[in-house]
């Protein structure tokens, strides 16, 4: 069974027990480093899995485009792994970060597939923003090879993920969690159990529901102001500092929309696919979510007008063409 992996303190002149501290550095040091398998070097699963090496575990990375993850291990101390097999053979924990649950369910068969590598013990974290119900799946699978899961979707964004800040929700057994926590640590500054298998997914899905609307309605509104003559910049200055306001209002349209950037940093195609989980979670459960409802058919046909490699904050050009005007000119 892997242990969880203890951080000795050096010893130091102010440490009033020094060969205590001395002897559990010594053993820190004569434990191998834990392997890390990353696997899905996209935008955010790139920058994640760098943090890794430097909080002291030794990582192995595979992607399904061979360049990405030639440029994260030139980029810092990890092994490119040939097959998914190859990375998980090699792991304590291994970590997947794929667009949907879809992919990672695929990843998991066949002689290069995950389940011919993880080994007894070890655990499957998926960072992907999953579906439960697959989620729920794939640890019933790994867990009758005596492999554990934890669903941990992160958010944060590009920007999160780069300064090693996302909030990671997790879904799992508690002390699987506990297990990975140093891990998870490397990349995340809240790490919180959110409940069983899937719990995680649940959460990032309505995280993301309330962006996509945040999004939305900002634009209309905004849309509405700039139409009527009102500078946007102005408006946008005062529902800021009123309770109109949202992480929306206070970073993505002014540093994205009003300046007509619009970098891409997290695709609408994958927040059209995180709105469907959340549209479904609340059609299966029997809630009523018209709001939900509604904000996954308007990104579902943003996505088909913009296509895949739009940014999520894009979505604001179809409010804007529809109104035949543009935000913050
Ligand atoms: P990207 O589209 O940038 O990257 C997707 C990754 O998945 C790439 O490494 C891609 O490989 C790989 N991939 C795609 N299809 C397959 C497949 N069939 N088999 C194996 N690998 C595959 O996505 P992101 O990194 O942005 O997102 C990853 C996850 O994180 C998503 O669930 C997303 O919702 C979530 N997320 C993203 C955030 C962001 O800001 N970007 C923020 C929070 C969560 P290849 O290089 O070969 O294309």
């Amino acid at each position: 069974m892997m242990e969880s992996w203890p951080v000795a303190p050096l010893p130091s002149i102010r440490n009033p027990e020094p060969d205590l501290a001395f002897a559990a550095a010594l053993d820190q040091l004569a434990r191998p480093m834990p392997t890390i398998a990353f696997l899905g070097l996209g935008a955010i699963g790139a920058p994640m899995a760098q943090h890794l090496p430097a909080h002291g575990f030794d990582l192995v990375v595979w992607n399904r485009t061979r360049e990405r993850a030639d440029r994260v291990a030139k980029s810092v101390r990890a092994r490119v792994a040939r097959t998914p097999a190859e990375a998980a053979r090699a792991a304590d924990v291994a970590i997947t970060c794929l667009p949907t649950s879809r992919e990672v369910e695929g990843l998991l068969d066949g002689e290069d597939g995950l389940l011919a590598g993880l080994r007894r013990g070890s655990v499957l974290v998926d960072c992907t923003s999953g579906d439960p119900g697959t989620s729920r799946r794939i640890a019933a699978r790994l867990r009758e090879n005596g492999i554990s899961f934890v669903d941990a979707p992160v958010s944060g964004g590009k920007r999160g993920a780069e300064e090693g800040t996302l909030t990671v929700m997790c879904g799992g057994e508690p002390a699987v969690i506990e297990r990975v926590r140093p891990v998870l640590a490397a990349f995340g500054k809240n790490i919180i159990h959110c409940g069983d298998v899937g719990a995680g997914d649940m959460v990032k899905a309505v995280n993301q529901a309330l962006l996509a609307i945040h999004i939305w309605a900002t634009g209309e509104g905004l849309a509405t102001l700039a139409k009527a003559g009102v500078d946007t910049h102005v408006a946008l200055d005062v529902i800021n500092a009123s309770s109109g306001r949202s992480n929306t209002s206070m970073n993505l349209f002014p540093e994205r929309v009003l300046s007509r950037a619009f970098p891409r940093t997290f695709r609408l195609a994958l927040l059209d696919k995180d709105l469907r989980i959340a549209a479904d979670m609340a059609r299966d459960g029997g809630v009523p979510a018209p709001l939900t409802q509604l904000a996954s058919e308007l990104f579902r046909a943003a996505r088909a007008e913009l296509g895949e490699e739009a940014d999520h904050v894009e979505a604001v050009r179809v409010i804007e063409r529809t109104a035949g005007v543009e935000i913050g000119t």
